[in-house]
């Protein structure tokens, strides 16, 4: 059986480099150009002025593999400029993997999936310089019992965890006043921890704290959801873009470098969804028609004169 498994990575492992060779997108992954609205290619001139070198670069992760999938290449060439960055795991006590989707087990098993995944986590790190994690050891959704972790309701439901709020916000709050950038995640698709954390970010918007000249809040795309999102899941986005005012910026990034990133993560995707994520990051390349595989951010739109 163990074999069969192996093999059948292999294919697909196979089938992945193919594709990205040939430059095939998945149907799913078509989106209509109309719906794109016009972001600026961050490049060479204009980078140092949205991400300053000397500006520890804060990756809010609600999990364990978010950074990595939704962000890689634009931390990749964080790390090769040599820029200090914080990859912050706010769940960092899970009992989920692709092979316990369930998120079966007591608090043994918790133990065991977390220390896997921290562990998954470093050697996702050790292939960057510059960068550390940080975990604030918050137990996340399913663990905690709740049901529906992904749903468009949840945006409605306001599920609120004060812990997260007294935890997180001071810390952040301090960030910010430090001249720290901080990334957070859209939300789409609707993961419940992925919307808890993305409201610490509005909370900082809304609170009467002097911003620095270069974006401080910088929102990214989830990844895979962005790739799975539906129609609905989209327009949901799009309000979300629309009331926080926030304007897409696109950061060129090297796709294999992202790749070697995401495999870091067996215990997480497969190949195939791993092909996904890449392939979004093409899909982009081919919308803005732009010569470079990209990942696309968003910052609010008073926070950059470029
Ligand atoms: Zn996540």
């Amino acid at each position: 059986m163990f074999i069969i498994f192996q093999l059948k990575d292999k294919i697909l492992d196979f089938l992945t480099q193919l594709f990205l060779y040939l430059k095939i997108n998945l149907p799913i992954l078509l989106e209509n150009p109309q719906n794109i609205s016009k972001a600026k290619i961050i490049n060479p001139t204009n980078f140092f002025t949205i991400f300053p070198r000397r500006t520890l670069k804060v990756v809010v992760s609600p999990h364990y593999d978010d950074l990595a999938f939704s962000l890689g290449g634009t931390i990749t060439s964080f790390s090769r400029y040599n820029m200090e960055i914080d990859d912050l795991i706010v769940f960092s006590r899970t009992t989920y993997t692709k092979d316990n989707p369930g998120h079966s087990g007591g608090s043994k098993i918790e133990k065991n999936v977390s220390t896997q995944r921290l562990l998954e986590e470093k050697n996702m790190t050790n292939l960057l310089k510059n960068i550390k994690i940080s975990t604030m050891g918050l137990t996340d959704s399913p663990t905690r019992g709740v049901k529906n972790i992904v749903s468009l309701e949840n945006e409605e439901k306001h599920q609120s965890l004060p812990d997260l709020e007294k935890i997180l916000l001071p810390i952040l709050k301090s960030k910010i006043e430090q001249g720290e950038q901080l990334f957070f995640p859209l939300a789409i698709c609707g993961h419940i921890d992925h919307i808890l954390v993305r409201h610490l970010a509005e909370k900082l918007l809304s609170t009467n704290i002097s911003f620095k000249s270069y974006p401080q809040i910088i929102f990214y795309e989830d990844l895979p959801y962005a790739v799975l999102a539906t129609k609905k899941d989209q327009e949901q986005t799009d309000k979300i873009i629309k009331k926080l005012n926030l304007e897409p910026l696109l950061v060129p990034i090297n796709y294999k470098y992202k790749l070697k990133l995401i495999k870091s993560y067996p215990s997480q995707i497969t190949i195939l969804t791993a092909y996904l994520i890449i392939s979004w990051s093409h899909n982009l390349k081919r919308i803005y028609q732009n010569n470079n595989c990209l990942e696309r951010i968003y910052i609010p739109k008073k926070s950059l004169k470029l």
